[in-house]
Formats: structure tokens, C-alpha cells, sequence
């Protein structure tokens, strides 16, 4: 990849870079909220998000970590902007996760790309026909989303993996305006407990039915949301691709393989 600053300023040249230099920046909650209900297209949308600056705590951290990088990337740029969603602009499916890896989408600029939990889901979507190929190594490596869109409740890499209530809150807005873009979704796949509370807040926030008494969280529960529009939208849990999970066995190949399965109904 050609050189480029870290982070990456917009509209520079990365690939897959939606926004320009003159992409209107969010600076606080309330700036979230007022451009993204103005995004009237996706592409706007990933573009502001992809320039955002309202959590500061997230802002300084990202762009630390892209600038002091780990020793094994060292030569390479980092993105250090909000990893924006990822995939097909029209899906029936999402994949619902935490927020991107300091390392992983904080340095390649895009969702799971560059880490091994990455490895793991890109290489289960390709196996169960989702995927265009089994590997996401960078920005610029073809990969590509069939049905399928990766979105994050928070955009930005925070310390320790986590975000704090205000920052999810913040980055809420976000997620509630990429869902009203996104029609003709149907099913969730939300990856660990986090990913199922934050689906089940965001369907409350969005005015869809969502039963009670709520459906625990665990590997293959599953859960049915109503929306207004007359979609049932139906949620299935999995546990996290974290390498805690992988390594030691509690998530398997197949058990992954399985759930992108059963999300096809
Ligand atoms: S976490 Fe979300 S709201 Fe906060 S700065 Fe990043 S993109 Fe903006």
C-alpha cells in the first residue's frame, strides 16, 4: 500500500475511504445526532462517521495507538479514524459486534480486517457462502460482503475494549440512522452477550416489539423483533470470534459455520 500519514487524513486515497476533506466532522453527542438523521444516503453516511471526533476519550486513543502502532506493523500507516460498516449496502443480514481492534480496524480501516478475530469470522462467512473470499488482510485485498453488513455499536477503538455508557450512547445515534438506510434487513447475528444487549436496546430505541420476557443471551438463542414497517427481524446470538473463545475451544469452526446457517431461516 502506498505511504500515507497515521491516521490516515480523509479523502487522501486509502481504499475504500468514504469520506473527502470536506465531509462535515461531529465534535459532540448532539453533532452526531443532527448529521447522521441528515445523512440521506449511505455512502454519506459512512462517510461522517468515518470522520467523527464526538467521544474524546476515543478520539485520543485511536490516534495514539496510530501513531505509536504495534512493533509488528511499525512500518505500516494506520488508519485511526471510526472504522465504518462493511459489506453489502443492501443486506438482509447484520453482524453486530462491539467496537474495532486497535491493531486490526484501527489499523486497515475496516470491520475485523487485520486481526485474528477477523480470520476467524471472514473465514466462516466464506465458508457458508457469504464471503467472496476466506481471508481480510487490508483495505485494498478484495474482499467483499454478499447479503451481509458489519456494523459496530461504537466506531472507535477504545482502550481495554471498552466503551464507556456515554460513548455507546453517543454512538447510538449512528447505529439508530444506518438502520432506517438499511430496509430490507431480517436477521441479526449478534456476536457475545454485549452485541445481544446492545440489539436488544437499540430495537427498543427504534420502536420495534421486542418479547418478554427478554431471551437470554447464549450461543444459538435466538429472538424476534417486530418493526413498524412489518418486518420480523430475527436475532441470533453467538458467542464472540474474540481469541479467548476461539483458542480454548468454546467457539468452534463449526458452531460459527452453524449460526450463519440457521440465519438464513
Ligand atoms: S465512537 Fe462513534 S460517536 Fe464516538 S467518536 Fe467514534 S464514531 Fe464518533
Amino acid at each position: 500500500m502506498v505511504d500515507f500519514p497515521s491516521p490516515v487524513p480523509p479523502g487522501a486515497g486509502w481504499p475504500g475511504d468514504p469520506a473527502t476533506a470536506r465531509t462535515p466532522v461531529a465534535h459532540n453527542a448532539a453533532e452526531v445526532a443532527r448529521l447522521a438523521a441528515a445523512a440521506d444516503t449511505l455512502a454519506e453516511f459512512d462517510a461522517r462517521v468515518s470522520v467523527c471526533r464526538a467521544c474524546p476519550r476515543l478520539v485520543a486513543w485511536r490516534e495514539q495507538v496510530a501513531v505509536e502502532k504495534r512493533a509488528a506493523f511499525a512500518d505500516q500507516p494506520y488508519w485511526g479514524r471510526p472504522v465504518p460498516s462493511f459489506g453489502d449496502p443492501d443486506p438482509w443480514l447484520l453482524i453486530l459486534g462491539l467496537a474495532p481492534a486497535a491493531h486490526g480496524g484501527n489499523r486497515t480501516g475496516r470491520m475485523f480486517t487485520g486481526d485474528k478475530s477477523g480470520d476467524w469470522l471472514f473465514a466462516s462467512l466464506y465458508r457458508t457462502g457469504y464471503a467472496e473470499q476466506p481471508t481480510a488482510t487490508a483495505a485494498d485485498d478484495g474482499q467483499a460482503l454478499h447479503g451481509v453488513r458489519m456494523v459496530a455499536p461504537v466506531h472507535c477503538a477504545p482502550p481495554k475494549n471498552a466503551p464507556t455508557p456515554e460513548e455507546k450512547a453517543t454512538c447510538g445515534h449512528w447505529l439508530d440512522r444506518e438502520l432506517v438506510l438499511l430496509p430490507h434487513v431480517t436477521a441479526i447475528v449478534a456476536l457475545g452477550s454485549m452485541a445481544w444487549q446492545t440489539a436488544h436496546a437499540t430495537a427498543t430505541r427504534m420502536g420495534w416489539s421486542v418479547p418478554r420476557p427478554r431471551v437470554h443471551f447464549t450461543h444459538g438463542a435466538v429472538t424476534e423483533f417486530g418493526t413498524p414497517d412489518g418486518r420480523t427481524i430475527r436475532c441470533l446470538g453467538c458467542y464472540h470470534v474474540s481469541q479467548h473463545n476461539t483458542f480454548t475451544g468454546r467457539l468452534t469452526e463449526a458452531m460459527l459455520d452453524q449460526i450463519f446457517r440457521d440465519a438464513r431461516g
